[in-house]
């Protein structure tokens, strides 16, 4: 999305999600939507609002701003800032590409796809790869790279190509916390069946929205 809404104190809020917390079950199941967005999320959300009122200079940012900026941030909360606004941002995205309605990649995406792995079942296999590959907590994240071809990386914890000013298009959540409820040790489990709750139409419009020049979270 583009940006994100306000709270009454002029810190940030969270969207809601666009469907229901068993919508996505049995991939990921309520409860765990009930867990990763209901504490895990909004824990990230109060963190960051709770460090911006420590940085009145980066308050009046938006998010992406905050992320681009990260070097110039106070030495007392840059850590926290890191840590919790690569948290939001990154969870606002996983949650924003997901879905109950599937679909498969169109369009102006699908060719980029083409282009990049060859077929869409190569793009998913190499990405589930980097997906079992990430050691430790992390994320795999498709995204624009330097030559305008789509490319895959891996990122560690809540760290985000917005700090270098590149959106994500797609990325999905490694971290234990996103599938320790229902696939226990089994990531490759959880990567091979998140396909079948990723909104292909809604990632097809975050596409052109970067490919347009705007970056969004
Ligand atoms: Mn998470």
């Amino acid at each position: 999305m583009l940006d994100l809404p306000r709270n009454a104190e002029g810190g940030f809020a969270l969207p809601s999600l666009r469907y229901a917390h068993d919508a996505l079950d049995p991939v990921v199941d309520a409860r765990t939507v009930e867990i990763h967005w209901g504490k895990h999320t909004h824990a990230y959300l109060n963190n960051l609002n709770a460090a911006l009122d420590k940085a009145p200079e980066f308050k009046a940012m938006s998010l992406q701003q905050i992320l681009a900026n990260l070097d110039k941030a106070p030495a007392d909360v840059k850590t926290a800032l890191t840590n919790n606004g690569g948290g939001v941002s990154n969870h606002v995205m996983y949650w924003d590409v997901m879905g109950p309605n599937g679909g498969t990649p169109s369009g102006a995406l699908l060719a980029a796809i083409e282009e990049a792995f060859g077929d869409v079942e190569t793009f998913k296999t190499k990405f589930d790869e980097a997906g079992v590959k990430q050691f430790g907590s992390g994320w795999v994240n498709l995204v624009i790279g330097d030559d305008g071809r789509l490319m895959l990386e891996g990122r560690l914890n809540q760290d985000t190509p917005l700090t270098q000013g590149r959106s994500i298009i797609l990325g999905n959540d490694v971290w234990e916390h996103a599938y320790y409820l229902v696939y226990q040790n089994r990531r490759p489990d959880y990567l091979k069946s998140w396909w079948d709750v990723v909104d292909w139409a809604h990632v097809g419009k975050r596409f052109d929205m970067i490919k347009a020049g705007q970056i969004i979270l």
